[in-house]
């Protein structure tokens, strides 16, 4: 098994562990649903609350939303700023609601206030932490449930390893086959953050340097 294959199977459950760094920029859409493209690729094709991926829902970025970090309720000046959008499952997204978020995003990582046990447990390790668990319902049970599996799965390809589970790992961790191609987009304001094009996913497998997994 490669070593990056391994790295993904050990950190398809956990947080990043460094604070979300923007890549991407787009400014000036009028509808929030215009940036959806852009947060896919920014936050990886995952829900930044429970981590689900694109990849392990049977409607892929169907079964994901727009998500407001400072809710619209609360400053509707945001709900269009780029820097306030991430992206979230439909499910966290409709049960977080309004909660303000205990931190920032891009200066604080989630791994500092949560981690999942063995058995698809998420366990506080602070109080905003438990917070966040609770607005999310992060601890739902099919949710859990399907967390523990997924361990379970991981472990058992990685354990009895052939050509053939190491096949069904990179379908499991690997990326959605409908990556967006940024450099086609053109918001009407520009993007304050350029440089991230060439870093998009996309454009990674276009030039054939896309990780298999991740
Ligand atoms: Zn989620």
């Amino acid at each position: 098994m490669t070593e990056s294959l391994q790295a993904a199977c050990e950190t398809a459950l956990a947080y990043p562990s460094q604070p979300h760094s923007r890549r991407h920029g787009p400014q000036g859409y009028t509808d929030a649903s215009a940036y959806k493209p852009w947060l896919r690729d920014e936050f990886a094709f995952r829900c930044i609350y429970c981590l689900s991926r694109e990849r392990w829902r049977p409607d892929g970025q169907e079964d994901f939303a727009v998500d407001h970090i400072t809710p619209s309720s609360v400053d509707p000046s945001r709900s269009r700023d780029y820097d306030n959008l991430c992206y979230a499952c439909c499910s966290c997204n409709r049960n977080r609601q309004d909660a303000v978020l205990p931190f920032q995003l891009d200066r604080d990582s989630i791994a500092q206030h949560i981690e999942f046990a063995p058995d698809g447990t998420a366990e506080p390790l602070s109080a905003d932490g438990r917070f966040l668990i609770r607005v999310c319902h992060l601890n739902r049970t099919l949710l859990v449930e399907f967390r523990r599996r997924l361990r379970s799965l991981l472990d058992l390809l990685t354990t009895h390893r052939t050509a053939h589970s190491e096949s069904v790992l990179r379908e499991l961790l690997g990326f959605p086959s409908d990556l967006p191609d940024l450099s086609a987009k053109r918001p009407p304001n520009g993007n304050t953050r350029p440089a991230g094009i060439a870093q998009c996913f996309f454009e990674q497998q276009r030039q054939d340097r896309l990780p298999d997994v991740y």
